[in-house]
């Protein structure tokens, strides 16, 4: 099958993961006999210094005619300066915008080869930790209204009714596909975005008789991701929540370089990437984790490109790179013991070497 993905290495180690991304799409290619084209795209400082803005129209127009987009990561202190309306993040929303992608999904999972990494109790994590973060990607906080007067600043939230539905649906389907569980997270004692967040998802779980609907505080999912992470399947939040609770369980998890993500709206092309950052301190050094990355990419190729089994393929290969003890430097054990420390090179060769 011939499939068109656009390529944004962007900025940091971006260009160090997604390198190491493709070379395993390629192998999967020439395993399965798929045709997989690259378009590189430029996004974020990289697009700031070669054309002014971070993502230009014509950068945009040729992610909207791929199949899909594969992302690094944007941004580094050579850009904080440069005007809000300018920085290499506003790269990233327009684009989420522009593919009308407003569901980031999340997966939080630990690993067992992985357990020791997470900084929660072993009486914590032997419970298991599998579950997703559905976040809306394309409303609320982060779209809102941005305005500085004198002393004073104010950033608006606003939702409607078919926002949160569109998304509370993915979180139903996503739920009805896994154990059956979603937790709705909001703050509905103080925000009315969330009490209409609440009264949305209410309505439809009549439409959802096999999902077991939960509601929680915001505050409250912080600690409970940390108390007991076992109790949960599928968590449905709006943006700015997401993006918080997103990254905490990233840790407990780990590593933040060992967590893939999908953004979908209405059409097969979907956004994928890791949910770290750019990592300037640690660029150019050979020592990123590129498997978030790598994940992402088999993400791609199970929900937007319906390849199940070459997405296994891609899952099965990382399994067993980390069976054998091989470790970048962020998930490399204290104690060392039955691990190697290797470079994100040689992490994305292994993992190449296994899918063949
Ligand atoms: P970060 O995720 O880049 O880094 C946080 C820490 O995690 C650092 O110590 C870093 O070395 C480590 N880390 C991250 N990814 C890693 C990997 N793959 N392997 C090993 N270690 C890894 O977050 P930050 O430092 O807050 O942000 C740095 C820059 O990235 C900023 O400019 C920020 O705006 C940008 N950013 C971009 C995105 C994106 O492109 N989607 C997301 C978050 C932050």
């Amino acid at each position: 099958m011939q499939k068109n993905i656009a390529v944004i290495r962007g900025d940091g180690i971006g260009p160090e993961i997604v390198a190491e991304a493709i070379g395993v799409l390629d192998a999967v290619a020439e395993k399965f006999g798929h045709d997989f084209r690259f378009a590189e795209v430029s996004m974020g400082g990289d697009a700031i210094d070669k054309f002014g803005e971070p993502l230009p129209d014509a950068e945009l127009q040729k992610c909207k005619e791929s199949d899909s987009v594969l992302l690094g990561a944007v941004g580094g202190p050579k850009w904080d300066g440069v005007e809000a309306h300018l920085r290499p993040e506003k790269g990233l929303l327009k684009l989420r915008q522009g593919l009308g992608v407003y569901s980031n999904n999340r997966p939080a999972k630990i690993w067992p080869q992985l357990k020791d990494a997470s900084p929660l109790k072993p009486s914590i994590t032997e419970k298991g930790i599998d579950y997703i973060i559905v976040r809306e990607l394309i409303g609320g906080i982060y779209f809102g209204k941005h305005e500085t007067v004198g002393d004073t600043a104010v950033d608006e939230m606003r939702y409607s009714e078919d926002e949160i539905e569109r998304i509370g649906r993915i979180g139903f389907e996503t739920a009805r596909k896994r154990r059956g569980m979603l937790c709705s997270v909001e703050k509905s004692n103080v925000l009315d975005t969330s009490r209409l967040w609440k009264k949305v998802m209410c309505r439809l779980s009549a439409e959802y008789p096999d999902v077991t609907l939960s509601h929680m505080l915001v505050d409250n999912c912080a600690m409970q991701i940390v108390k007991d992470p076992s109790q949960f399947d599928v968590i449905v939040t709006e943006n700015m929540f997401g993006d918080i609770l997103s990254d905490e369980a990233s840790q407990i998890t780990g590593s933040i370089g060992m967590i893939p993500s999908s953004s979908l709206g209405d059409s097969p092309c979907g956004l994928y990437e890791p949910i770290h950052g750019s990592a300037p301190d640690i660029a150019g050094l050979d020592m990123a984790n590129p498997i978030g990355t790598i994940l992402s990419a088999a993400m791609m190729l199970r929900y937007s490109f319906d390849m199940e089994k070459e997405a296994e393929a891609i899952e099965k290969a990382v399994d067993a790179v980390l069976s054998e003890g091989w470790r970048t430097a962020d998930i490399m054990p204290e104690d060392k013991t039955g691990c190697t420390q290797i470079g994100c090179r040689e992490m994305g060769k292994r993992i190449r070497e296994m899918i063949k």
